[in-house]
């Protein structure tokens, strides 16, 4: 809450970097967001056609800013703040209003959402701790005791949002953090909550595919991106799957977001990657290649292959051709990836593992024959 001032010499020059202002009160967030805005692009881009950013955004809701996940590839702390900061119900409300009544708006709202989807009201239960913490996420390695993960004040947004005039579908499309909603050391009203917020958003609130950040299956590399274990996801995974099945919502799907070369990530952790999200039945569409951002541990990581906190060293995937080998394991489906596939898990000495990702090779295929 009270972060230091930081300055580093850099080539004879003294680079500052100043603490971030002091978080938003909820009136000061409901001030900016209650403003007259237009809702419409610059009319500089009015000749353009529509602009897809704006297609995507322009019915969508934002409930909060601020994430205390501290993902160390994610800058959103940076610019938006560690705490967490809520607008009220009625200034949500109010919006709702001004979306139904755009002229173009036909009873969908894309996203009520925020940099995390399910980080609404969600803070320190003694302000006193937060003030003095100095943890970069309040959710890693665990659930800081602290953190109250209570999703009710959230439910109770969505069923008044889904009750408006005008609302016939309230869709979540900002990615929620799975983490939350299996903190077994809740207590039992907060957890009830927990699975009733599943219950209503696949109810109410997916239309068809739930964005989710697992990022990575290796707990090495996990640990680096200051994510939680990819066992984690198995159980989310899991009561997605039950709670689909009981809602009788066969069409649900539960989309994972992975990234490719974050620092700490190899080959071989991108074959473990690919087999598991195999097996459990996926076809990745939703990745990404790390790409360094300014202000963030992971780039920090990049450009000197060190972790700052142990001074130990980090594997770092830096040329385009290391790149490209970590990102084509997310498509081991496509038939022009396969032999080059199967030549970098012999080279690796995986040889049984491209046999369970690929098939068997040709020659192997002939021998059996
Ligand atoms: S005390 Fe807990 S909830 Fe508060 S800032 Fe630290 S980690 Fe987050």
């Amino acid at each position: 809450m009270h972060a230091r001032r930081l300055r580093q010499e850099v080539g004879g020059r003294l680079l500052v970097v100043n603490p971030p202002f002091p978080t938003m009160t909820t009136e000061q967030l409901d001030a900016s967001f209650d403003l007259p805005y237009t809702r419409m692009p610059h009319p500089r881009y009015r000749k353009r056609g529509p602009i897809p950013a704006h297609e995507m955004i322009k019915h969508s809701i934002n409930l909060h800013r601020g994430c205390f996940g501290g993902c160390s590839f994610c800058t959103i702390s940076a610019h938006q703040g560690k705490f967490v900061v809520s607008r009220s119900q009625d200034s949500i409300l109010r919006e709702v209003r001004a979306v139904t009544a755009m002229s173009d708006f036909r009873g969908t709202i894309t996203d009520l959402g925020g940099p995390s989807a399910n980080m609404f009201r969600m803070q320190g239960r003694e302000p006193r701790l937060c003030d003095e913490c100095e943890k970069p996420s309040c959710i890693w390695p665990r659930i800081c005791p602290n953190l109250q993960t209570d999703h009710r004040p959230l439910i109770e947004i969505y069923r008044a949002v889904r009750s408006m005039p005008g609302v016939k579908h309230a869709f979540v499309t900002s990615g929620i953090r799975y983490d939350l909603l299996l903190d077994g050391r809740a207590p039992p009203a907060v957890r009830q909550g927990h699975d009733q917020y599943v219950d209503e958003l696949l109810a109410y609130h997916v239309s068809g595919r739930l964005k989710v950040a697992p990022e990575h299956t290796s707990d090495e590399v996990l640990k680096i991106m200051r994510k939680p274990s990819f066992a984690l996801f198995r159980r989310f995974k899991a009561r997605f799957d039950s709670v689909k099945a009981r809602l009788g919502k066969p069409q649900l799907q539960l989309v994972p977001y992975f990234i490719s070369s974050h620092p700490g990530s190899r080959p071989q952790d991108m074959a473990s990657l690919a087999l598991q999200t195999k097996e459990l039945g996926f076809q990745l569409e939703q990745v990404q290649d790390f790409t360094p951002t300014p202000m963030t541990v992971a780039t920090e990581i990049y450009a000197t292959g060190l972790h700052p906190c142990s001074g130990r060293p980090v594997p770092v995937a830096r040329t385009p051709e290391e790149k490209e080998e970590q990102r084509s394991f997310f498509f081991w489906y496509k038939p022009g990836l396969r032999d080059a596939l199967r030549a970098t898990l012999h080279r690796l000495g995986m040889d049984a593992a491209a046999e369970r990702l690929l098939g068997a090779g040709k020659r192997k295929r002939a021998n059996r024959h």
